[in-house]
């Protein structure tokens, strides 16, 4: 499992690549704009793409990129909808200008309460942002988080989740995945504290969602106990999830292909060094 962390390009991308490196990430996550406004200034395609030279030549990746906060494809409401789909099309091309494997997005909220009609709006909405970023490559993948389950956010069960991958049409379907955070499951009240939890939540994905759903995991401790729907990100092994829990991620054979991104909010120092140190460690533990 290649570990890294969410990094922020806002001092150019030269500085988040040089600051990725410095930090240990082996794959790394970034905001193709700002996550808390509707546009952004386009992708410069020149530096997109040294940005990826340099980035391969030190082989760092894959890259993710994750979307807008504001995005909502399960919404009811005509206008916020629209806007989802052109803003959601809008990163697809970010990520591909960018070369990124996967656009990581949340999946708004469902304010009737009906899961199986808002998975129909939100691949509705989803199929629509395909056909509107037709540039954008086609083995770049749209992965969709689950979260934390409050109030009416959609999307925290692997059932809601895969309601709306049935929903897809083929082609769609082919190119979109799943991103699992592990904070937002153990809100929700996943267990994921040993191997055998793991392997229970990996089966489930499987037979509902069918097998390499998971394009990327957000490894993030949780502050707040399981079941408690709360959404805070605590460095890796100081939460509640615990050093068992990653270990258990890390060493599981069907996830070692899939990527880790810790995320950890706000200019905290060292955060990301020690959480990608820490990941590593735990990682070593597992060829024992
Ligand atoms: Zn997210
Ligand atoms: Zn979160």
């Amino acid at each position: 499992m290649r570990v890294g962390a969410h990094v922020s390009v806002s001092g150019g991308y030269p500085k988040a690549l040089e600051y990725a490196l410095s930090v240990g990430c082996e794959c790394l996550q970034i905001f193709a704009k700002s996550p808390r406004q509707w546009k952004g200034s386009s992708v410069d395609p020149d530096r997109a793409a040294e940005f990826t030279r340099l980035r391969l030549e030190h082989d760092l990746g894959p890259l993710f990129i994750h979307t807008a906060y504001l995005i909502n494809v399960s919404t009811t409401d005509e206008l916020l909808r629209e806007k989802s789909i052109d803003a959601l099309a809008d990163e697809l091309v970010r990520g591909s200008v960018l070369s990124a494997a996967g656009v990581v997005t949340h999946l708004g909220n469902d304010p009737a309460e009906e899961p199986r009609a808002a998975a129909k709006r939100a691949a509705t909405a989803i199929t629509e942002a395909f056909s509107r970023s037709e540039s954008s490559h086609p083995d770049m993948r749209l992965l969709l988080e689950n979260t934390a389950g409050a109030g009416r956010t959609y999307g925290s069960t692997i059932e809601e989740i895969a309601w709306i991958l049935e929903s897809l049409p083929d082609d769609v379907r082919a190119r979109t995945g799943v991103c699992l955070d592990t904070c937002h499951a153990h809100a929700y009240g996943f267990d994921l504290s040993s191997a055998a939890a793991w392997e229970a939540i990996l089966d489930e994905f499987d037979d509902r969602c069918g097998p390499g759903i998971l394009g990327v995991i957000h490894a993030n401790d949780c502050k707040f106990e399981r079941g408690s729907n709360k959404d805070r990100h605590e460095w890796i092994g100081d939460g509640l999830l615990g050093e068992s829990a990653f270990e258990a991620m890390l060493c599981a054979p069907r996830l070692s292909t899939v990527p880790a991104i810790t995320e950890m909010p706000g200019e905290v120092p060292d955060k990301d060094s020690v959480n990608i140190e820490r990941l590593k460690m735990l990682r070593e533990r597992c060829s024992g």
